[in-house]
């Protein structure tokens, strides 16, 4: 179908809430129409550099036809079987006990979701079943970070601490409490042990000022990703993990961003050295084929869930959990991650750091930050003020035109931030093109500034 008509199409019927209503139907949508490895294609035939990924999630990239065989295959035997009345299929199973034995020590269960938002909603429900299982069901208090993102169904919405997923519905909910984040470039406190101690004491603190025994969990990203890409000094997330530990409150890792080699390992919690009680990922589990997500449980969290309930069941499942379809895309997804993408996403990762700190030379780039495929680079209009770019003179959309026009894709977060998640099957050359056309853009908004 002709572009044009799409765009009409779209512009009458189909809903882009994120991009805002008035904005996108007044800029039209842009037809994506094919992908190979990390590029992508649109309908006036045009070739970009996927360096977002599609939303941080394609981390093998495009087209794998093992990927397409592994569902058709599925999709022919089995569609569909759910995981109520006992009934089970093959590859969540298999996936199930893959995952197990690659997640940090004993986050050996796993329970499927469709995405990363239910995946934290599940979290918080079986935090809540655990506490209730152990007799404290007091301890019904959350905590997370400011510039967090813990998806937008509306318990985790309340734990996301971006002010537009709040308008509107009360959130946070008086239950959900938040610490100030790390973001160590505009953090007043200088140099990584101050910014893991001024941490340690404000999330002592909140748990003192709730009451240790309310505190239900903590939840934090490995990397704040929807808030900035916003790395903490490593040494941080173990930190926080030992004064949960403290206190007993639980540790949840989101790495629906994190997981699956996006840092370099296939956990970020590994490189940190540490086992949450629970992790969320999603994303990457598929890279984005098909929705999935999953949560791991340690053993002590199922087992007290477990025999909390004993042969009763608990009121939480979707129909689509585990569905075998995306379990199937999922297992061949992984044997392409071992079988050289997590090895490729290191190099490259490394290579994408070295090129954005290249950067750094430029006069509207205030910071450059990331862990393996993961980064961002902040603009500001003046260096030693870290004055941000004002957004009416430099709107995020603007800076996503612009990366556009030079063939990339990329976030352009509304403080200035570009955000880069290439696939992790990016070549030299295209990490290569990614920091020269970025150079490009910060160019032309240097001479429109
Ligand atoms: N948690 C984190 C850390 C995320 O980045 C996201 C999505 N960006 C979510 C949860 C929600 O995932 P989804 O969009 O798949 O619902």
């Amino acid at each position: 179908m002709l572009s044009n008509s799409l765009v009409e199409l779209d512009r009458r019927h189909l809903v882009h809430p994120v991009s805002s209503f008035r904005g996108h139907e007044a800029r039209g949508v842009r037809v994506l129409t094919g992908g190979q490895g990390a590029t992508v294609s649109d309908a006036e035939g045009r070739r970009l550099i996927d360096g977002f990924a599609g939303l941080w999630c394609v981390n093998a990239g495009y087209g794998h036809e093992s990927v397409v065989a592994a569902a058709a295959e599925q999709m022919r035997q089995l569609p569909y079987a759910t995981g109520y009345f006992d009934l089970g299929a093959e590859a969540p199973i298999l996936l199930a006990a893959a995952l197990a034995e690659r997640s940090p020590g004993d986050l050996d269960h796993v329970y499927f979701t469709l995405g990363g938002s239910d995946a934290v909603d599940s979290t918080i429900r079986f935090v809540r079943y655990y506490w209730h299982a152990r007799g404290q069901p007091d301890r019904d208090q959350f905590i997370s970070v400011a510039q967090g993102y813990h998806g937008s169904s509306s318990l985790g919405a309340g734990l996301t601490a971006l002010p537009a997923f709040h308008d509107g519905f009360g959130l946070p909910y008086p239950w959900q409490h938040k610490i100030s984040s790390h973001y160590t470039y505009r953090n007043p406190v200088r140099g990584d042990q101050a910014v893991i101690d001024a941490s340690v004491a404000e999330l002592r603190a909140k748990i003192e000022e709730i009451g240790a025994e309310r505190v239900a969990a903590f939840y934090v990203e490995p990397i704040q990703g929807s808030g900035g890409v916003l790395v903490p000094p490593m040494g941080w997330v173990k930190a926080m993990r030992e004064v949960c530990a403290e206190y007993g409150v639980l540790f949840v890792a989101d790495e629906v961003i994190t997981g699956f080699g996006r840092t370099g390992p296939i956990f970020a919690c590994e490189e940190e050295g540490i086992v949450p009680d629970l992790m969320t990922t999603a994303k990457g589990l598929t890279s984005g084929y098909v929705p999935m997500g999953a949560v791991f449980l340690s053993d002590h969290v199922y087992d007290t869930i477990a025999d909390g309930a004993g042969a009763k069941a608990i009121g939480h499942g979707f129909t689509y959990s585990a569905h075998p379809v995306s379990a199937a895309v999922a297992l061949e997804v992984l044997a392409l991650y071992e079988g050289g993408l997590f090895e490729n996403g290191r190099r490259m990762g490394a290579r994408l750091m070295a090129g954005l700190e290249g950067l750094r030379d430029h006069p509207l780039v205030g910071d450059v930050r990331g862990r393996g495929m993961l980064a961002a680079v902040e603009l500001v209009v003046d260096k030693a003020e870290k004055t941000p770019l004002p957004a009416s003179v430099q709107p995020a959309t603007r800076l996503f035109d612009r990366a556009w026009e030079e063939g990339l894709i990329l976030r352009a977060f509304a403080q200035g931030v570009l955000g880069y998640a290439p696939p992790l099957c990016c070549t030299e050359d295209e990490i290569d093109a990614i920091v020269a056309r970025t150079r490009r853009v910060l160019d032309r908004t240097l001479e429109d500034e």
